[in-house]
């Protein structure tokens, strides 16, 4: 559904070849604000390249590579949230020759320290908050489920197993995410207050904040987020 706002950018883009502006949307909110959902609803609508920094590190973890060396290191010293890895992971896409244009930057920077690297070497058009309250992400984190024997991922709100607690595609036993346990929630929140939060804030006093709310169906999270950008 090519709309109005991507027609647009389209324009802003150059159609003849001359030196194209680049955009680059960089997409915040709480884990389980849905922003992985709408960064990718937005790279579609914009011709944009999505680029989630845990889909690229999950990636590049298992790489014989230096990166991927370091990764492993820094995981087995139960040391992730670096700026080192993030910083590292974000110079090694920005080289891609389809993210010339400009990107989705989801998951990345999560941090102050990592904006201001961003600065460094890519303009931030907008910054999308995706509003959501602590007490409905939490609702839909805890609601994820996934398979114990292989791994497929429910949900017992929206994506809801024929039988309860049993996996519809091999009959194994749905648990809780790790990532999902209240503890793990709570933990996950009280890491995106100190860290996340500051960067909303600062991207808000640059004027580059656009809030969204996120507590709407997906679609009209959506119609919102493309109006605030026109
Ligand atoms: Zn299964």
């Amino acid at each position: 559904m090519p709309g109005k706002m991507s027609r647009k950018l389209k324009k802003n883009w150059g159609i003849l070849g001359e030196k194209m502006e680049q955009i680059n949307y960089v997409v915040l909110g709480l884990p389980g604000s849905g922003k992985g959902t709408q960064a990718a609803l937005l790279a579609k609508e914009t011709g944009l390249v999505h680029i989630s920094t845990g889909d690229e590190f999950r990636k590049i973890r298992e790489e014989d590579s230096d990166i991927g060396r370091r990764v492993r290191e820094l995981i087995d010293a139960g040391n992730l949230g670096t700026d080192e890895v993030a910083n590292a992971i974000f110079l090694r896409v920005i080289k891609n020759p389809e993210v010339e244009k400009g990107a989705v930057f989801d998951g990345y920077p999560r941090r102050v320290t990592q904006a201001e690297f961003f600065k460094e070497y890519r303009e931030v058009t907008k910054c999308i908050f995706i509003d959501v309250s602590e007490e409905e992400c939490a609702k839909r984190m805890g609601a994820r489920r996934v398979c114990s024997e292989c791994n497929a991922n429910y949900n017992t709100i929206y994506i809801k197993p024929k039988e309860e607690g049993v996996c519809d595609k091999c009959g194994g036993e749905l648990k809780v995410r790790d990532d999902s346990t209240p503890e793990a929630i709570q933990k996950r929140f009280e890491v995106y207050h100190k860290e996340t939060e500051p960067t909303v804030d600062y991207y808000e006093e640059k004027g580059l904040l656009l809030r969204v709310n996120g507590e709407q169906p997906i679609d009209d999270v959506f119609e919102e987020l493309k109006k605030g950008l026109e």
